[in-house]
């Protein structure tokens, strides 16, 4: 049985795919597009609000008047969910890891500026920060809230599957732009549900494209069985539990990493310095600056120099601001 699905409009249509000639040029690969999910039209965008769509579209369902969720203070996913939940109409609580606010800026800026509650939790990882969500939801229960409680980084079955529609979304521009289907798509990978989401549409629609990972803050095998059971759970929650979840359409890369999660690396800053100075375009320290030290990194091997290439960017860019001193420092 197929599910309808409740969704809250944020993304007008598709968000643009375009041509990096001179990148491509520059790192000998064949051909190289980049999709643009930093354009996603809020509150200087991201991947989260394709995950938003849903996951709010299900909270106004179930009729919640709050929404809770939680990361790290600079998270972009803490910044999405208080601006879709403004628009929404819903109150919006924010639980940190930790016991230190750390920087006024990027991220938490913007959540003070949109009037979001924080507190800092004094735990750390996404299934601490969960248990004291769900407690801090009963309570809201008990005083006659109805909470709506969104997990470390928005990837539950509805989150993910804005992601399978962003597979649909790419299949059909590409159609319309007679662009042939990518040999390889890059996307950067914090909790998984992103890939998840776009590795249930490649099974879906049975595509020859390989979903490369590059991992910003697990190592690959722990990450492979995250993505396995998203991947799975994404596909039963759709009605198509039947699909077997083959991983081999996805390759996982955990050496760009650094030194840890949130700490910018020094391949990562040449990738965010090499885009902007050949494009234009900002990527961000943490996440998709990382992936794309993993594609730069291959091409210079030469493993693209025949390949139809997609870096597929997923916004973060605030975190240019709180990593200004790192940035700056290499230059
Ligand atoms: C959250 C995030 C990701 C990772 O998405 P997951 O679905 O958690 O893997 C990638 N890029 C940016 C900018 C993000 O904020």
């Amino acid at each position: 049985m197929k599910r309808a699905w409740a969704r809250f409009p944020i993304i007008g249509g598709m968000t643009p795919i375009q041509p990096l000639p001179r990148l491509a040029r520059l790192l000998g690969i064949k051909s190289l597009w980049i999709k643009r999910d930093d354009l996603t039209g809020l509150a200087f965008g991201g991947n989260k609000l394709r995950k938003l769509e849903y996951l709010i579209g299900e909270a106004l369902e179930e009729g919640c008047d709050l929404v809770l969720t939680g990361g790290s203070p600079q998270s972009n996913h803490a910044r999405l969910t208080t601006a879709v939940a403004n628009k929404a109409g819903l109150e919006i609580w924010l639980f940190f890891a930790g016991s230190k606010m750390g920087l006024q800026q990027g991220n938490l800026l913007l959540n003070q500026i949109m009037g979001a509650e924080m507190t800092l939790t004094g735990v750390y990882g996404s299934k601490a920060l969960l248990r004291v969500m769900e407690e801090k939801a009963d309570e809201a229960r008990k005083a006659g809230r109805k909470p709506y409680v969104i997990p470390v980084g928005g990837s539950t079955p509805a989150g993910d599957y804005g992601y399978f529609r962003a597979w649909q979304e790419l299949e059909k521009q590409c159609g319309s732009c007679q662009l042939a289907p990518f040999d390889e798509i890059y996307v950067a990978v914090g909790t998984g549900g992103t890939l998840a989401g776009l590795l249930a549409g490649i099974l879906l629609h049975s595509q020859e494209t390989d979903l490369m990972g590059i991992s910003v803050w697990k190592k690959r095998e722990p990450l492979q069985s995250d993505i396995h059971t998203c991947t799975t759970h994404l596909l039963k929650w759709m009605g198509e539990g039947e699909v077997t979840v083959s991983m081999d359409k996805i390759k996982l890369f955990d050496q760009y990493i650094g030194k840890k999660y949130g700490v910018p690396s020094q391949s990562g800053n040449e990738a965010i310095r090499l885009l902007a100075q050949t494009e234009g375009i900002f990527v961000d320290p943490v996440y998709t600056g990382k992936a794309l030290a993993g594609l730069i990194n291959r091409a210079r091997q030469g493993l693209l120099k025949e390949k139809h290439v997609l870096f597929w960017h997923t916004g973060g860019t605030p975190a240019l601001f709180t990593h200004h001193e790192s940035l700056l420092d290499e230059k």
